[in-house]
C-alpha cells in the first residue's frame, strides 16, 4: 500500500497536494452541492440561463421559489438522526426517505457524537409548513462524506472520498526539561511521541531513565489532507534514543511472515518478555526536575517502582500471562498480580479500579489494559507501583536483564539490512546530518509512598 504514495520532505519544505484528486474531488463536490438559487422545474435540473433569468428576475412570485439554505448540525449524545432532521425543520417524509437512503452506504447507528451533517433545505410556499430536504451531507470522517440528495424519484446517495497524502518527516532534539516539551519544540504530533514511548518501553524507564543532554530522533508517516493540515499521524520508521550518551537505534520491519516489529540495527527485535514501562508513557510526570524531590527515594524496602500519573492512566500487563490476584490486597489498594512463566511474576499496585474482564484466572497478552492509575490503598498520591518477581522474590525493575527478544534470520535479515541504509539515508536526507548527544545530570527515585516498610 505504501507504494502508492509519494514520500515527501517537510522538513523546510510546504506540504504539497495531490493535484489530480484535488482537481477531480472539486469537480465532484462542484458538481453535488446545489447551487443556492434554483428553480425546481418539471424538466429537473435548472440550466445555466434559466438560473440567470430567476437571479434578474425578482417578482414575488419567483423569489418564494428559488431560495435553498444550508443547516449545519452536529451530533450530540443520544441524538437520533430522525430527530435531528425534523428539529432542524426538515419534512419528515423528506427525512424519513433520505435516511433510509443513506443506510444504503452509511448506517445511522454507527453515528458519533460530534459527527457533521450539512443540510440543504428548501422553505416551504406554506409559512406553516416544514421544509424540503434537497440534500443531507455527513461528514463521516477527514477521508470520506456521505452525500444524499432529492433527484427525480426520491433521493440517491454517493460517497465522496478525500484522499490523504502520505509524508515522512523527520525530527530530533535535546531533552532540556521533559520529552513531552522537547517533541514539541521539535514539531512532532503527540501520537508519534507517545508511539515513541511505547516502542521502546521495553527498554527504557521513562519516569527516571531520561536525563537533561538525553536526546531523541525520529523518522515517521503522517498524513495530510488536500489543505495540506496534519490529520493523522502514521508509523514510526525509525527512531533513536541516546541515554546517558549510549544511543539505542530502532527501525520498524515486516518479516516474510507479516509480523512487524522494532528490531536494533543487529536484527534483534525490541520486544521482550517484560516491559519496563507498563503504563502509558505518554502520561507520565516525566519532567526530570521531578526526580529531584523524591517523597521516599529508592530503599531496598520499597518492594517495586512507582510511576506517577494522573488517575485513570491505563496500566499494561508488561508481558503476557495469567492473572493470579485480581482485587483488594491490604496497603496494596486494587491489586493486580500476573504470573509470567516458572520465573517470572509482575504486580500493579493502588489502582483506582481494574480494566474489564480481569480477574484471577485470565489469560493477558503483552500491553493489555489490566486496571488504571489511582491511589488505594497505602498511597499519598495517584501512582503506580510496579513489582518484579523472580523466582519469588522482589527484584528491581529497572536493573532486570531481560534476554533480547527474537533476531531476524536469513532472508529476513538481509532485506532488513538493506532497508536499514535505506531508512539511515532518508533521514539523514530529511535531518540533515549526524546526531550527537552529550550526557549530564544524576537522576534520583522518586516516590509516592508513605512508608519505606509498607508495600506501597
Ligand atoms: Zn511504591
Amino acid at each position: 500500500m505504501k507504494k502508492h504514495f509519494t514520500f515527501i520532505a517537510v522538513l523546510g519544505a510546504g506540504a504539497a497536494l495531490s493535484l489530480a484528486s484535488f482537481v477531480s474531488l472539486s469537480t465532484t463536490q462542484a458538481a453535488s452541492e446545489a447551487p443556492l438559487l434554483t428553480e425546481s422545474t418539471p424538466s429537473g435540473a435548472p440550466t445555466p440561463v434559466q438560473l440567470a433569468y430567476y437571479m434578474e428576475d425578482s417578482t414575488a412570485e419567483s423569489a418564494q421559489l428559488s431560495i435553498t439554505y444550508e443547516r449545519e448540525l452536529t451530533v450530540g449524545d443520544g441524538d437520533t438522526l430522525m430527530a435531528m432532521l425534523t428539529d432542524a425543520g426538515a419534512d419528515r417524509r423528506d427525512a424519513h426517505a433520505a435516511i433510509t437512503e443513506m443506510s444504503k452506504v452509511f448506517k445511522p447507528r454507527y453515528l458519533k457524537p460530534g459527527h457533521k451533517i450539512i443540510l440543504t433545505l428548501r422553505p416551504s410556499p406554506d409559512p406553516e409548513g416544514a421544509a424540503e430536504l434537497i440534500s443531507m451531507k455527513l461528514i463521516e470522517n477527514v477521508e470520506r462524506d456521505v452525500l444524499v440528495s432529492k433527484a427525480d424519484e426520491g433521493y440517491v446517495s454517493e460517497t465522496i472520498e478525500h484522499p490523504l497524502t502520505l509524508e515522512v518527516a523527520a525530527a530530533e532534539s535535546i531533552i532540556e526539561n521533559s520529552l513531552f516539551l522537547a517533541g514539541e519544540s521539535a514539531g512532532v504530533p503527540p501520537g508519534v511521541l507517545a508511539n515513541l514511548i511505547q516502542v521502546y518501553s521495553f527498554d527504557v524507564d521513562f519516569q527516571r531513565d531520561i536525563r537533561t543532554g538525553d536526546g531523541f530522533s525520529v523518522l515517521y508517516e503522517q498524513y495530510m489532507d488536500e489543505a495540506g493540515e496534519l490529520v493523522r499521524s502514521g508509523n514510526i520508521l525509525r527512531a533513536s534514543m541516546t541515554l546517558s550518551g549510549k544511543e539505542k537505534i530502532l527501525y520498524r520491519f515486516e518479516t516474510a511472515k507479516g509480523t512487524i516489529d522494532y528490531f536494533d540495527p543487529d536484527g534483534k527485535s525490541v520486544r521482550r518478555t517484560l516491559m519496563r514501562t507498563p503504563i502509558n508513557g505518554a502520561r507520565l510526570s516525566s519532567n526530570y526536575g521531578n526526580r529531584k524531590h523524591p517523597i521516599l527515594g529508592y530503599t531496598k524496602l520499597h518492594t517495586g517502582t512507582d510511576f506517577a500519573a494522573p488517575r485513570g492512566t491505563p496500566i499494561y500487563a508488561a508481558g503476557n500471562g495469567t492473572v493470579n490476584y485480581a482485587g483488594k490486597k491490604g496497603g496494596y489498594g486494587n491489586y493486580v498480580r500476573i504470573r509470567h512463566n516458572g520465573t517470572y511474576q509482575t504486580a500493579y499496585a493502588h489502582m483506582s479500579g481494574f480494566a474489564r474482564g480481569i480477574r484471577k484466572g485470565k489469560r493477558v497478552t503483552q500491553g493489555q489494559v489490566i486496571g488504571y492509575v489511582g491511589t488505594t490503598g497505602r498511597s499519598t498520591g495517584n501512582h503506580l507501583h510496579y513489582e518484579v518477581i523472580r523466582n519469588g522474590k522482589f527484584i528491581n525493575s529497572r536493573r532486570m536483564h531481560l534476554p533480547s527478544g527474537k533476531a531476524l534470520k536469513g532472508d529476513d535479515l538481509a532485506v532488513f539490512s538493506a532497508m536499514l541504509e535505506e531508512t539511515d539515508a532518508q533521514y539523514a536526507s530529511l535531518v540533515g546530518g549526524t546526531v550527537l548527544f552529550a550526557s549530564t545530570g544524576d537522576a534520583a527515585a522518586a516516590g509516592n509512598c508513605q512508608s519505606a516498610e509498607a508495600p506501597c
